[in-house]
């Protein structure tokens, strides 16, 4: 099966200009969903970590099922204000604005490898501020997955010398 045709662009979304890739139509689609986690596992399946980490929110989806497939805990990277107990924050500029990411105290214990999960990699500004919170939180990013790594953004260069793996690589 080809993945790739299994995810949908919407054009214009969410602003014009933008060719948002849908992965909701991949999601539900029992046997793309289960190639697509399969596949993640295999790419991610000798990296040395000790915890999965996945900003909010089509991260969590991948990476639940991929830190259990791995026999890891899940930890979750939130927006400011989501979680109840004390967190640590990042806080980081877009081309309009700022926004943050915020992850309970405690959650990312000093020493561990973290492996990040997220849906896409468009410009990077998300996984560079994520890779900033597991540092700020004493952790180590030992790996980072994708399953969908947008060509010609330049987002590759944001993330310097970790290790990166993408399932689907589109322009
Ligand atoms: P970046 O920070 O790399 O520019 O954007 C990546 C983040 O925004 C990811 O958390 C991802 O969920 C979301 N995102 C950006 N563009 C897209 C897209 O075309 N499709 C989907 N599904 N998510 C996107």
């Amino acid at each position: 099966m080809d993945l790739a045709s299994k995810v949908r662009v919407i054009k214009d979304f969410p602003k014009p200009g933008i060719n948002f890739r849908d992965i909701t139509t991949l999601l539900q689609d029992a046997e793309a969903f289960k190639k697509t986690v399969d596949a993640l596992v295999e790419l991610c399946k000798d990296m040395q970590v000790d915890v999965v980490a996945c900003p909010e929110a089509r991260g969590f989806v991948l990476g639940a099922p991929l830190a259990y497939a791995l026999g890891k805990g899940v930890v979750l990277l939130r927006k400011p204000g989501k979680l109840p107990g004390r967190t640590v924050c990042y806080n980081y500029e877009l081309e309009y604005g700022s926004d943050a990411l915020e992850v309970h105290e405690g959650a990312i214990q000093a020493g561990q490898k973290v492996l990040l999960v997220d849906d896409v990699l468009a410009t990077g500004g998300t996984v560079a501020a994520a890779v900033e919170l597991v540092k700020k939180s004493g952790g180590e990013v030992a790996g980072i997955a994708f399953l969908i790594e947008l060509l010609g953004l330049g987002a590759r260069e944001k993330l310097g010398d970790y290790p990166v793996v993408t399932l689907l690589q589109l322009e």
